[in-house]
């Protein structure tokens, strides 16, 4: 099983990182994809995969982050890219609904991440709230068919044109909670489908309001497996397989 969307790099995680990777061995995660969120969580995302090399680094600024400064640390994520162990560039995206920063800005800072996956030939995480549209729009005028849109928000008729554009949809413990993304799921092919928990953020039911973890995911997992009426075991399958495909792993 692999977390396909975490941040292990939260400070969140600093007291007890060895209990909540070894939970999550526990569970049977092999892998986690371990996202930075501006360059100093980029850079501990590499750091940590020579520790661990199991955690797998993302490296980006999200777009919640103050755009215009953020433009201008672009050059610093670029390095990071040398490194060749990163498997993914985010976290990226638009958000209109924290609205934190500038739109336009916001749009700028995506298009350069997905400049750099380009040029690295590498799969793009990316965020949206109310922005799906705005995403779609700009990864076609850029050309990029290669990442997957993590804790899925759109519509239905949204996640088609996704799909038909290459990428992935992703859903986090939301799910458990969510009937619209319950709904979607239902509706999707599963070859096309992820799982992350988005921790420390967006824990399943049962834990919410608490600090979420990669163990977490099994709720997640569950309530997929049972929403899809298909076997937990057949399921874990298709989701590994799906990532390795995604990350390009062996
Ligand atoms: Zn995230």
């Amino acid at each position: 099983m692999v977390d396909t969307h975490c941040h292990l790099v939260d400070p969140q995680f600093v007291s007890d990182l060895g209990d909540v990777l070894r939970r999550a061995q526990g569970v049977g995660i092999t892998r986690i994809v371990n996202v930075g969120y501006d360059v100093e969580t980029s850079r501990k995302a590499i750091t940590m995969s020579v520790e661990h090399p199991w955690l797998l680094p993302a490296i980006g600024i999200h777009p919640n982050e103050a755009a215009d400064e953020s433009i201008k640390e672009m050059d610093k994520i670029e390095v990071l890219l040398s490194d060749g162990k990163v498997v993914a560039i985010g976290e990226t995206g638009l958000d209109y609904y924290r609205d934190f920063s500038p739109r336009k800005a916001q749009q700028e800072l995506f298009r350069m991440h997905i400049a750099l996956a380009s040029k690295g030939c590498l799969p793009l995480l990316i965020h949206t709230r109310n922005s799906v549209e705005d995403a779609i729009q700009i990864l076609k005028e850029e050309n990029h068919h290669l990442g997957v849109f993590h804790c899925y928000s759109g519509s239905y008729e949204q996640a088609k044109i996704i799909m038909d554009m290459g990428f992935y949809i992703s859903f986090a413990g939301v799910l458990t909670y969510s009937r619209r993304a319950r709904e979607i799921i239902q509706n999707l092919p599963h070859d096309r489908i992820l799982l992350e928990t988005d921790a420390p953020f967006l824990a399943p039911i049962g834990h919410r309001g608490r600090r979420n973890e990669p163990a977490f995911i099994t709720e997640t997992l569950n309530f997929a497996a049972n929403t899809l009426d298909i076997i937990l075991e057949k399921l874990e399958a298709i989701l590994d397989a799906n990532a390795r495909e995604l990350f390009s792993l062996q």
